[in-house]
């Protein structure tokens, strides 16, 4: 079992189930990591149902150097107990603007952001500032969220999702179906979209209950007029599966690995069809 360590926020996750000793020297690595040039970020196509490419999800990553490539999994818990991820994601943010903004055609790019970030005064004007310094237009925007953030404080949470959305940014709620109440969060918090976690998709072939979940937030979210992504679509079955039941864009390994920034544009310039 893991400990919060001094009732810490924390995050679980049951496939990174391993506690590390070296927590301590990694947080202090991290803190030289922006300067030092050891982040990047990997950009994962995102499709319609018809394959064309509507843009991208920036994912972080850190390339350490004498401990080679660290996964996100371990080191965003470790930013986020720190606070390090308020100036790792505004740098993620920044960047990821200027990526999109320099791409040939209109795509989206969509940002995590972390429950910490979202409750950090400021957000809006750093939002507000991507914007401005990369040119990009504000609906090319979308900021992911997961439910953490609505369960910690609900009234803070609904209020900059409205001034983000004042900005004419797209929120998008992450990980959706793996939380606690998500299905009430959706009428009560103005998200455009909704991702359907991978742990859903995963079970699509073989489990019937994973199958009527899925269609069910489908249809839900349609009739609410919220968008639906579904992430880590790996098999050609899966996206036959998603597509016949009518999900709006699609996500994973069978159809794009998240790509270094160098190889977007290309990438763009051979999928991009408009
Ligand atoms: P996420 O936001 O749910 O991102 C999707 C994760 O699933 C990514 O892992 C992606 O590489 C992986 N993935 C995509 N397609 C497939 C697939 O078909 N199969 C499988 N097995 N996996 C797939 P990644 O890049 O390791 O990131 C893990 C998590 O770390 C992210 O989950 C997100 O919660 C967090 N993260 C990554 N970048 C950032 C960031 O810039 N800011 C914040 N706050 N969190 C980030
Ligand atoms: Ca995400
Ligand atoms: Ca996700
Ligand atoms: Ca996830």
């Amino acid at each position: 079992a893991k400990h919060g360590g001094r009732g810490c926020f924390r995050f679980f996750d049951a496939e990174i189930d391993h506690e590390v000793d070296d927590r301590p020297q990694l947080e202090r690595e991290l803190q030289s990591a922006i300067a030092g040039n050891e982040l990047a970020l990997a950009y994962q196509p995102i499709f319609d149902r018809d394959e064309k490419l509507l843009g991208f999800e920036a994912l972080m990553r850190w390339t350490h150097p004498t401990l080679g490539p660290i996964s996100p999994a371990r080191f965003i818990p470790i930013a986020e107990e720190s606070k390090l991820i308020v100036h790792m994601g505004e740098w993620a943010l920044r960047k990821a603007c200027r990526t999109a903004a320099d791409w040939p055609l209109p795509l989206r790019i969509a940002v995590n952001l972390s429950p910490i970030q979202m409750l950090q005064k400021g957000l809006c004007s750093t939002v507000e500032a991507a914007l401005n310094e990369s040119g990009l237009p504000p609906e090319q925007l979308e900021l992911e969220i997961t439910e953490g953030v609505l369960l910690q404080d609900a009234d803070a949470a609904n209020s900059i999702i409205g001034q983000l959305r004042a900005l004419g940014v797209r929120i998008v709620l992450d990980d959706f179906g793996t939380g606690y109440s998500s299905l009430s969060y959706l009428h009560r918090f103005q998200f455009q979209k909704l991702k359907i976690d991978r742990s859903f998709v995963q079970r699509l072939s073989d489990d019937r209950n994973a199958q009527a979940i899925v269609k069910a937030i489908i249809s839900m979210s349609r009739d609410l007029g919220i968008a639906v992504t579904a992430e880590g679509v790996e098999t050609a079955e899966q996206l036959q599966q998603l597509r016949l039941q009518g999900c709006d864009e699609l996500q994973g390994y069978r159809l794009g690995r998240p790509l270094p920034h160098d190889e977007t544009g290309a990438f763009v310039a051979r999928y991009g069809t408009e």
